[in-house]
């Protein structure tokens, strides 16, 4: 089928939700991936943070390939092999004390998990989130988003949200009340722009102070980890930067190895508090996906992937920096390992259009910012590229503001 066609047909029939990239891609394998007529691309996007593992990684391959042809349907009322191996091997990545685990399929069902949880463990309605945070679109999850854009048509939505500003314990406490049942945050903000935890107002970090709050109004403390978890930041889960460990945990994205799979990780005296029937879900621990994550996860653990993050992260940051150093409409790089933003004194859309002109897939995270969330197989001299890359369409872009003078 011809590119048009395809993009005729989706813009035709698609639900018109998704804001397109002039883009058809057709094959990926590590970190590149080709569009229908052949060309090459670095991809920055990964999947919007999925591929982690790289494109295809043939360990997954093989083991959906081989799941297919064995069991693909098992529903959670009847025990299968496989999920049990996947939960044993759960077991090895998982916080200590998040003994018990939910198996869905999306992000935002993780985070439904997590809400329903609260509730019924502490019996109350109330969630605190945060300016800023990104936890999906379904309706418990939409109503602990922040952004209007994403909230408003919807209104009303889930009662007794609030949000507090990300990095003030002093916020969270003003918001804590009777009604609190958890507060719920992103260990590292993704879609509110690449956001790391500022420095606690008291000597201890942000998550630290959260932690010590929840533990003293008997409150849940969720950490979102669908983006930020898996590797991604150069440990398996970004909390363990800061020591911190939540009662309940959502992980979907890269640990599915690209197929769908999202987990609830939660404390057994939390999860234990759901009963039958509280929340089932067709496709929840069905073999295939069980399959490729459990190759997903041993792929991670034997190619030792999280130290690349953080080794292979901190060249990035600092090829981002030396951007920085050299261009004035560059604000400031943020991130950690490789879970990376560069702020921008201008809006990053053209930047995205012209990186496709030079074989490398741009991301962002809100109008200014660039977002870094590649494969962590990425090799260096695809790093090289892709800063070489946003150097030459920098160079272009100070050259016009300076004209201009909106520089
Ligand atoms: N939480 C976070 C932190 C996310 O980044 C996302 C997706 N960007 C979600 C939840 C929702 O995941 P999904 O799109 O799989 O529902």
């Amino acid at each position: 089928m011809s590119e048009q066609r395809i993009k005729d047909i989706e813009d035709e029939y698609l639900a018109p939700v998704y804001a397109k990239l002039p883009l058809v891609i057709v094959r990926g394998q590590g970190a590149l991936i080709w569009d229908v007529n052949g060309k090459e691309y670095i991809d920055c996007q990964g999947a919007y943070g999925v591929a982690v593992l790289g494109h295809c990684h043939p360990k997954v391959v093989e083991a959906i390939r081989r799941q297919a042809g064995i069991l693909i349907s098992c529903h959670g009322s009847i025990y299968n092999d496989v999920r049990a191996n996947l939960l044993s091997k759960l077991k090895e990545i998982t916080l200590p004390g998040l003994d018990t685990f939910y198996l869905c399929s999306t992000g935002a069902e993780t985070v439904e998990i997590a809400i329903k949880l609260a509730r019924k463990k502490t019996g109350k309605p109330g969630v605190i989130a945060f300016n800023n945070s990104f936890h999906g679109k379904t309706f418990g999850a939409l109503s602990a988003t922040w952004n209007k854009k994403y909230r408003e048509p919807f209104m009303p939505l889930v009662p007794e949200f609030s949000f507090a500003r990300y990095g003030s314990i002093e916020e969270v406490e003003k918001l804590v009340g009777e009604k609190t049942a958890a507060i719920i945050v992103e260990p590292v903000q993704g879609e509110g722009g690449v956001n790391v935890p500022p420095s606690g107002e008291t000597p201890k970090s942000f998550l630290q102070e959260l932690r010590e709050l929840c533990d003293r109004r008997g409150l849940i403390l969720i950490f979102d980890e669908v983006q930020s978890g898996f590797g991604r930041t150069g440990k398996m889960w970004a909390s363990e930067h800061w020591n911190v460990i939540p009662d309940i945990m959502c992980s979907a994205k890269g640990i599915g190895g690209g197929f769908p799979m999202g987990i609830t990780f939660a404390r057994r005296e939390v999860m234990s508090c759901f009963g039958v029937g509280d929340h089932t879900s067709t496709f929840g621990g069905n073999p295939l996906a069980c399959a490729a994550t459990l190759a997903a996860i041993e792929t991670l653990q034997e190619e030792n992937l999280v130290e690349k993050a953080a080794r292979d992260g901190e060249y990035f940051k600092q090829k981002l920096e030396g951007l920085r150093g050299k261009f004035r409409i560059v604000r400031e790089v943020r991130g950690i390992g490789l879970m990376l933003g560069v702020e921008m004194r201008f809006e990053v859309k053209d930047i995205i259009f012209k990186g496709l002109d030079h074989g490398v897939l741009f991301h962002y995270a809100g109008r200014n910012v660039l977002r870094f969330l590649p494969p962590i197989t990425i090799a260096r001299d695809q790093i090289d590229k892709v800063i070489a890359v946003l150097d030459l369409l920098l160079q272009q872009e100070e050259k016009v503001r300076l004209k201009t003078g909106a520089a």
